[in-house]
């Protein structure tokens, strides 16, 4: 049991994660004593601070696979980038949209602003694709543009949580202005086939965004070979700082012409007008450490995370003999991502389980809609039948999980889980 005043063992790395310690250092000198604004263009404090935040871009561009640095727009956080993203694509790009007048990201294009057969031609409402088990973050920004007239279509996916490539390109017509797939799912794990859904959108020439807010870090993402023209993504999710994080906006498009955005937000013109504000520079340095050492110690940690993994279910399944226990997602391997499970044990709803685990920290579905008693979404989209959505546990392991706080987690769930049985 939980001794007094020791905390619980974290297990829900894909809610949020800790600062790393060697981030952290990066950012101390910006929260002392070069505090300067990157914008400040008449002295070295404002200098500084300009250089420190291009380095920062440098690095996440190299993290993605970005061509180029100015493809870096910083954000507050993944929600903040779909909503560019999304709002802004549409504003710029649907029929009668204020695009033109918007803002532009990778201005230096061939200058070409429509096309045959576009969205602003034809007839219509200007159409968005994407995917039923996409974070709310995509969901809400999509049902946002529905009420302003955009025709959303909402694809399914199969019991794994795999949205289909055929199903992707069979929704693309001629009013289709962007398709919003992420890479990684962080409730179930799923990892979407993102090259097949990049090529389908090059070849219909539609735009194609990518919620990677679980993915930078923690898979190998390139945003070139991917075909992803919008990417978002979070530092607080790969041991960075919580406030802070990016849109990729792809400069060259394979057609050549240049990608259109209308900004969200008007300010004093940083980030050429595309996301006006003081830029915090603590934030972006961290932002950009972070991602530089998730990168790097990516391979090594995935493998860890895997072994980790089936460590956890494999003490469970031994600890609970006969006892059914369900895999949500897919199986571990190439289409999950490594650390993640949903777990399922007969005869222990959530529920009544989670309030016995006070010495564990773990959800039962996404961190946004856990609060609320709707049966999770994602897991619904799945078409599981309501009892087995109540069961669900979603478990993250994480930078900092031992091979004792798997053990010992996972043999607190049988206990618990073996009581509530007999009980
Ligand atoms: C966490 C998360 C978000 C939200 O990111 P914030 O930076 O907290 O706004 C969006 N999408 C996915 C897939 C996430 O996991």
């Amino acid at each position: 049991m939980q001794r007094a005043g020791a905390r619980p063992i974290y297990l829900d790395y894909h809610a949020t994660t800790p600062l790393d310690a060697r981030v952290l250092e990066a950012m101390l000198p910006w929260l002392r004593e070069d505090f300067g604004n990157a914008s400040s263009q008449t002295h070295s404090y404002g200098w500084r601070a300009e250089a420190a935040v291009e380095e920062s871009r440098e690095r996440l561009a190299a993290a993605i696979g970005a061509a180029e640095p100015e493809e870096i727009v910083f954000t507050s956080g993944a929600t903040e980038s779909n909503n560019l993203a999304l709002c802004g694509a549409f504003a710029a790009n649907a029929r009668g949209g204020a695009g033109g007048a918007g803002g532009v990201a990778g201005g230096a294009g061939q200058g070409v602003s429509s096309k045959s057969g576009a969205p602003e031609g034809a007839g219509g409402a200007a159409q968005i694709v994407t995917v039923a088990t996409e974070h709310p973050a995509v969901l809400e920004p999509c049902a946002a543009l529905a009420k302003q007239g955009a025709a959303v279509t909402v694809l399914p996916v199969n019991s794994e949580g795999l949205v289909s490539p055929a199903d992707v390109a069979a929704a693309i017509g001629e009013a289709t202005v962007l398709v919003s797939v992420m890479a990684a799912n962080g409730e179930i794990g799923t990892l979407q086939p993102l090259a097949e859904i990049g090529r389908i959108a090059a070849e219909r020439d539609v735009l194609f965004h990518c919620d990677a807010a679980q993915a930078v870090g923690k898979i190998p993402l390139d945003v070139q070979a991917l075909g992803i023209d919008l990417l978002s993504f979070s530092a607080h999710k790969l041991y960075g700082p919580k406030g802070i994080g990016a849109l990729y906006i792809r400069r060259r498009r394979r057609n050549g012409r240049r990608l259109r955005l209308a900004p969200l937000l008007h300010g004093g013109g940083q980030q050429r007008g595309l996301r006006p504000g003081t830029l915090p520079t603590p934030l972006c340095v961290g932002f950009a450490r972070a991602a530089e050492l998730a990168c790097a110690e990516r391979p090594a940690e995935a493998q860890r995370l895997t072994e980790l993994r089936t460590l956890f279910e494999s003490t469970l399944r031994a600890a609970l003999p006969g006892v059914q226990i369900e895999r949500n997602g897919p199986p571990p391997g190439p289409q999950r991502l490594p650390g993640n499970l949903n777990l399922g044990i007969e005869g222990a709803p959530a529920d009544a389980l989670l309030p016995r685990l006070k010495d564990l920290a773990l959800s039962t579905g996404s961190a946004c809609s856990s609060a609320t008693p709707e049966p999770s979404p994602v897991l619904q989209a799945c078409g599981h039948p309501k009892e087995r959505i109540h069961r669900a546990l979603r478990l993250a392991l994480g930078r900092p999980t031992t091979e004792q706080e798997v053990l010992t987690a996972a043999q607190r769930l049988a206990e618990e889980a073996a009581k509530l049985r007999e009980g």
